[in-house]
């Protein structure tokens, strides 16, 4: 077995010292970059494929200098912050994003995996809060669907809000201890990020209060509007009940049914999409591989394992099961392999996840509950082990690679008893440039039932 190791990118602070800064941000005063006249806007969105739906949709801006100047007024420690985090040019999500949420509108925002959602809807919202306002609690919420991602984005909003003293408050799990320490210090606090179940506890226990919410972030919406979570994610809108209350969802996937039901709940929306819809980031290097049987599938990946692999690798499988099995094969082979599915304890998840971003373990098997959102920067590759039961799982999943402009690969095995399913994932390589098969093209697209229960994710047989 061969395995080359590259380790993981640890992301470096830049230094700058004040004067620097302080000329930085007269220069950045000085920009004038902005645009004036709707034609240069329109020619610039189409460089950078971004397509806008709506009315009234305020320009892009291209540099965070252009924040920085009058014309958006960013707040210094902002840019401050960003020039620290070492971003040098925005991605196109957030040249159109941001704009849009600081004019105050609601927003779809779809944009593919990897593209920097995230700060698309961080920094607008710690743009508008400025400073903490100590009488009242919660002014934005942001909701996703798993712990893990909540942690990652209350990471990037920790950084990103650094000196402006905004508080910011994680719920993950109920305990006790949070219960204490949110309700009977009534500690207030500007940002709530959490997930929907602990929230929807957290709203019966009278734990928080939502009145004041100003910014409503669903991250992963098209997940957060699905069936699993729809109950609860009704419940929290009902609980925001401020009549000044801005959404924004983002996702990198949007089916037309989620899409009129995000419309039905927000004021006058723009939307935007960024490059294709509902395809995968053009940096992955996606491929196909026929394993017959389910046994193929194992002889397969030792092969790959045996070829040589460059870790981190990611594999997903499709339940909790089906992980534990693979594990017990891989781990008796010798390999530096880890499992994370929600059967594991919270720490346990915690303590996985830190050491594959450590680069600790080198080849981590999961269910769709690693897929969306997490931001491994390392992941080289990401093996489909079990086909994907929707196209939005596909599209997530190989997303954990070839983040933030860099390459990656995915290997997505097919048996079978997966060959109808096919058509639905070659569609979807062929809309992100990459080559497939004539044969595969000629495939016969779903019936209007199937097409239908891989939009569910419905089980099937072979699984
Ligand atoms: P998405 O939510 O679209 O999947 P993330 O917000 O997780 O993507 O960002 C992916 C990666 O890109 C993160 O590691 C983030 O730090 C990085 N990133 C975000 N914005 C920029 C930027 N403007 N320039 C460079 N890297 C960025
Ligand atoms: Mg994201």
């Amino acid at each position: 077995m061969r395995l080359t190791f590259s380790a993981q990118r640890i992301h470096k602070k830049a230094k700058i010292d004040n004067d620097e800064f302080d000329k930085k941000l007269k220069e950045a005063k000085r920009s004038n970059t902005v645009f004036d006249n709707v034609k240069e806007a329109k020619d610039f969105r189409k460089q950078h494929r971004i397509k806008v739906y709506g009315t009234d949709v305020p320009n892009p801006f291209k540099s965070f200098e252009d924040l920085a100047s009058p014309a958006y007024n960013l707040n210094p420690t902002l840019y401050k912050n960003l020039m620290t985090i070492k971003y040098n040019t925005p991605t196109p999500v957030q040249m159109q994003s941001i704009p849009i949420i600081l004019k105050g509108r609601d927003l779809m925002s779809c944009a593919p995996t990897g593209s920097g959602k995230t700060l698309a809807f961080l920094l607008p919202i710690l743009q508008d809060l400025k400073k903490p306002e100590k009488k009242i609690s919660y002014r934005a919420l942001i909701i996703a669907p798993t712990r893990e991602l909540v942690q990652q984005i209350a990471r990037e909003a920790k950084h990103l809000s650094e000196g402006t003293k905004l508080r910011i408050n994680v719920l993950t799990k109920a305990t006790s201890a949070d219960k204490a320490q949110n309700s009977e210090s009534k500690q207030k606090f500007d940002i709530l990020i959490t997930t929907p179940l602990r929230l929807v506890y957290a709203i019966k226990e009278k734990e928080v209060d939502l009145v004041n919410v100003r910014h409503m972030v669903l991250d992963e919406a098209d997940k957060l509007l699905d069936q699993g979570f729809l109950e609860q994610t009704d419940e929290i809108f009902a609980a925001c009940s401020s009549g000044k209350l801005q959404k924004s969802f983002f996702s990198a996937t949007f089916s037309s049914h989620v899409e009129s039901l995000a419309n039905s709940v927000m004021n006058n929306p723009i939307r935007i999409v960024i490059g294709a819809k509902n395809a995968a980031t053009e940096t992955i290097k996606q491929q196909l591989l026929f394993t017959g049987t389910e046994a193929g599938k194992t002889l397969a990946l030792r092969q790959l394992i045996q070829n040589g692999i460059k870790p981190p690798v990611l594999i997903f499988v499709q339940s909790v099961d089906r992980a534990k099995e693979l594990f017990h094969e891989l781990v008796f082979d010798g390999i530096n392999v880890e499992v994370i599915h929600s059967d594991r304890t919270k720490s346990q998840r915690d303590n996985i996840v830190n050491s594959f971003r450590q680069g600790k373990i080198w080849v981590l098997i999961a269910t769709d509950l690693m897929a969306r959102g997490l931001d491994f920067k390392g992941v080289n590759l990401v093996v489909n082990y079990d086909f994907p039961q929707t196209v939005a799982s596909y599209i997530h999943r190989i997303g954990r690679t070839g983040r933030a402009g860099r390459q990656g690969e995915a290997i997505t095995y097919y048996t079978q008893d997966d060959l109808p399913y096919l058509k639905s994932v070659v569609n979807v390589m062929k809309e992100s440039g990459c080559d497939v098969p004539e044969w595969m093209l000629n495939l016969k697209s779903l019936s209007h039932k199937q097409k239908k229960e891989m939009r569910r994710g419905i089980e099937r047989k072979s699984k």
